[in-house]
């Protein structure tokens, strides 16, 4: 059975969330950026007022004001990004039971099946791009295909740069529609392999798809052969919930946006004790504790991206950072790809009140769950920085950054 699963993104998504925020904001050139001393300024979205002075993502604040002496910079708030990509799943749980978050912005749908619902795929797009923007006031735009690569190149390359916000790729009109793009336009192609591609006279993704798959597969390995299979618009892989929206309504999570890209493992540890001890933390001050650990990570590379989100279940149900801690560091590295890192969350569900844990579960556990009460009550009073793990201090913490931003009176 042909499969409909669409990709639906959010137009310019942090810049969209500030303006649905502010409406004197709209129809103004708008860039988010961060904080000048972390990321140098860096522009982390851009409404497409501002694109069309030729800002970008990534461009340093004071290039922006050169090409646009108007700009209007506002600094990030990850937690409303955080609250409306959840509400924006929320939307899609209504369409599908099989939804799953690509990226903060970005969210999967498996509409297989869904037709007597909601009509044709195109019917589906326009009806999903309606209520998202009656829902959180952002466009959004919808890539229809047989399988998840099909739909990201339909929104990449076609649904973001026409009017409608949505296409549709097939198996039968793929060929027709994507081998006349440059080879940089196929998913999965970076630059480097862009490069090594036009040395070898492969400048369109067509040339791609008629070189032989073995000898892809023999030169660049694995990868090579995807990207094979890409230029086809072949994709064996299924939609499935990373997470589901109860797991997400039954659980506390938190989840960080790097100040940079994050490659050694000290470093990532320390952000992980970190997120572990806020989870933690959520947990305890409702008096819950949670029997599965999630782990959610995405990599750095734009042109390729890398990433996971896996649950365990724990041995039996806590909510004290140091038992749940060593769950999280088997996760992380059992599907880490070594490639740095732009993304961290962990949530903790399948929570029960803490009253209800059987007595025989309890070794102590009253106690340590009480001692970190007794911190934390500490931390309310005087600010998460008055007690700390040692290890938030070295190199790659962010609790003190936290505190003046997720944390704190920013968020
Ligand atoms: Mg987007």
């Amino acid at each position: 059975m042909r499969k409909i699963i669409l990709l639906a993104d959010m137009e310019s998504f942090y810049a969209s969330v500030e303006v649905a925020k502010n409406p004197s904001l709209r129809s103004k050139p708008v860039a988010v950026c961060g904080d000048p001393k972390l990321r140098h300024g860096i522009v982390l979205a851009a409404t497409k007022e501002a694109k069309a002075y030729g800002i970008k993502t990534g461009m340093a604040a004071w290039e922006c004001t050169k090409l646009c002496p108007g700009i209007i910079f506002v600094r990030p708030h990850m937690r409303d990004y955080i609250d409306v990509s959840l509400k924006i799943t929320e939307v899609f749980n209504g369409f599908s039971d099989r939804v799953a978050p690509y990226s903060i912005d970005e969210q999967f749908l498996d509409m297989t099946g869904c037709e007597k619902l909601f009509g044709t795929p195109e019917d589906m797009a326009k009806l999903i791009i309606k209520k998202v923007w009656e829902k959180v006031n952002i466009r959004c735009r919808v890539g229809i295909g047989e399988n998840p690569l099909q739909a990201k190149m339909a929104c990449d390359r076609f649904a973001k740069k026409n009017k409608d916000g949505f296409f549709k790729l097939t198996h039968d009109n793929y060929a027709k529609h994507t081998w006349p793009l440059p080879i940089r336009d196929l998913f999965g192609v970076g630059s480097r392999m862009e490069r090594n591609f036009l040395n070898i006279g492969i400048r369109k993704i067509g040339h791609l798809a008629t070189l032989k798959k073995e000898d892809l597969k023999r030169r660049w390995g694995i990868n090579g052969e995807i990207l094979w299979l890409n230029a086809h618009g072949i994709d064996y892989s299924v939609i499935e919930p990373s997470i589901s929206m109860k797991d997400i309504r039954k659980g506390v999570g938190h989840s960080i946006t790097l100040p940079r890209d994050y490659r050694s493992k000290k470093e990532i540890e320390v952000v992980l004790l970190e997120i572990t001890e806020e989870v933690c933390r959520r947990a305890r001050s409702l008096s819950k504790v949670g029997r599965v650990v999630n782990v959610y990570c995405r990599g750095a590379d734009f042109d390729f991206p890398t990433g996971f989100s896996r649950q365990v279940k724990m041995s039996e149900p806590t909510a004290v950072t140091m038992d749940v801690y060593p769950y999280v560091l088997k996760l992380f590295y059992a599907y880490w790809d070594r490639k740095p890192v732009r993304a961290l969350g962990i949530s903790l569900s399948g929570l029960t009140d803490l009253q209800e844990i059987q007595l025989s579960l309890f070794d102590k556990k009253e106690e340590k769950i009480a001692l970190s009460k007794a911190v934390d009550s500490v931390r309310k009073r005087y600010g998460i920085t008055s007690i700390f793990r040692l290890a938030s201090l070295s190199q790659g913490g962010l609790l003190f950054d936290r505190a003046n931003k997720i944390g704190g009176h920013e968020a």
